[in-house]
C-alpha cells in the first residue's frame, strides 16, 4: 500500500534541531522537519501526496490531471510541477478573477505549463466536475485530484512521511512528544494520524488549524475523520472516526485564510532572524506562531521535544511582500 507511489521528490527530508530558538525556550527542545525542500518548483507538503495521486492517474491511463485551489495554491504549484515531470497535462481551477500581474505561486504554475481557469468565488474545486466533462468532450481521459490533495489516496504520502520520520529519530536515538504542523485540507494531517497508529510512534499532534471555513460544506474534522475512515478499510481495520476523534487547535485562525497579521509577521520574522530558514505567510507563519504561543504560556508539558514539521509556502512570500516586512 505505501509502496504504490512514483518518485518525485527528495526524501527523507532532513530532521534539524533548532539551536538558537531551543536556547530562548529552556525547557523544550525543539527540532523542524524539512519538508520545505522536497523539490517539485520549490517544495512543500503536497509533494509527498502527489507522488501516490499521481502514480494512480498513470495506473489509470490519465493523458490530464484537473485540481483547484487558491491562486497561491502550493498544491497547485507542485501538482503542475509533477505534471510536467511525467508529461501529463495539468489544469488548475484558481479562485478569484485573473490578476494583471502574475506573481508567486500562481506565476510558477503558469511557467510550469498549467493551464489556468479562474473560478471565482469558488477555490476549493467546486466546479472541477463541469470542467471535466468538458475536457473529456475534447477527448481527455482526465484524473481528478481533489482540494488539497486531500483523500486517502493523497493521505498515503503522510503514512510513508511517518516511517521516513521514525527512521530518522531511531537512528539518531530521539524521542519526540509533539508535532506541530499546518492543517487545511486534512490529508496530511490524517495520513500522520494512521502513520503514527501504523507504525506506533507515541508522539501527540497539534494541528494548527489555518482555514475557518469549511470544505463543501465539511468542517475539518470531518474531512479528516472521513479519510481515516477509508484508511482504517484499507488495513482492514475495523477502527470508526468521528469528527470528536479529531484533534484541531483552532486558536490561530481568526483572522481567515490568507490574511497576514502581527501573528504570522511575528513568527516569520523570528525564525528567519534566529535560524536563517524562510516561513510563508498562510500556513507556515500561522502553525509556527501557534507553537510559539503554546511554547511561552507552556501550554504542553515542559522538558519534552517539540517538532515543527514545515510544509513549504516559500513562493506566497512574493505575494504577500508588503504585508510581510
Ligand atoms: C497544503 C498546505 C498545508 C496543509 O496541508 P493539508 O494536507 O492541506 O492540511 C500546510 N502548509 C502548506 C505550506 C501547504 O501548502
Amino acid at each position: 500500500m505505501v509502496q504504490n507511489k512514483i518518485d518525485l521528490g527528495f526524501f527523507p527530508t532532513p530532521v534539524q534541531y533548532l539551536n538558537r530558538l531551543s536556547q530562548e525556550f529552556p525547557d523544550y527542545s525543539i527540532y523542524i522537519k524539512r519538508d520545505d525542500n522536497t523539490g517539485l518548483a520549490s517544495g512543500g507538503n503536497k509533494t509527498r501526496k502527489l507522488e501516490y495521486l499521481l502514480k494512480q492517474a498513470l495506473d489509470e491511463q490519465c493523458n490530464a490531471v484537473i485540481t483547484a485551489g487558491a491562486q497561491q495554491s502550493n498544491h497547485c504549484r507542485q501538482t503542475a510541477a509533477a505534471c510536467a515531470m511525467i508529461g501529463l497535462e495539468c489544469h488548475l481551477l484558481l479562485g478569484g478573477n485573473e490578476p494583471t500581474k502574475y506573481d508567486g505561486n500562481l506565476l510558477l504554475c503558469k511557467m510550469l505549463g498549467a493551464t489556468i481557469s479562474f473560478t471565482g468565488e469558488n477555490r476549493k474545486g467546486e466546479t472541477i466536475a463541469d470542467y471535466k466533462k468538458s475536457l473529456e468532450t475534447k477527448k481527455r481521459k482526465c484524473f481528478v485530484i481533489p482540494y488539497g490533495g486531500s483523500n486517502i489516496t493523497g493521505a498515503l504520502g503522510f503514512v510513508n512521511a511517518v516511517k521516513e520520520l521514525k527512521a530518522q529519530l531511531i537512528g539518531n536515538n530521539l524521542q519526540i512528544d509533539y508535532i506541530f504542523f499546518a492543517s487545511s485540507s486534512g490529508g496530511m494531517q490524517a495520513g500522520l494520524m494512521l502513520g503514527l497508529e501504523l507504525y506506533g510512534l507515541n508522539t501527540k499532534l497539534v494541528p494548527i488549524n489555518i482555514d475557518k471555513s469549511e470544505t463543501n460544506g465539511i468542517p475539518l474534522e470531518e474531512v479528516v475523520a472521513n479519510i481515516l475512515n477509508d484508511g482504517a478499510k484499507l488495513l482492514n481495520s475495523s477502527k470508526n472516526y468521528g469528527p470528536h476523534n479529531i484533534p484541531l487547535n483552532k486558536d490561530y485562525d481568526s483572522a481567515g485564510y490568507g490574511v497576514v497579521t502581527d501573528n504570522e509577521r511575528y513568527s516569520i520574522k523570528e525564525l528567519a532572524v534566529k535560524e536563517g530558514i524562510l516561513l510563508d505567510p498562510v500556513y507556515t507563519g500561522r502553525a509556527f506562531y501557534g507553537m510559539l504561543d503554546c511554547l511561552q504560556n507552556k501550554r504542553i508539558k515542559t522538558n519534552s521535544n517539540v517538532l515543527f514539521w514545515h510544509t513549504g509556502g516559500l513562493p506566497a512570500i512574493f505575494k504577500y511582500a508588503e504585508e510581510i516586512v
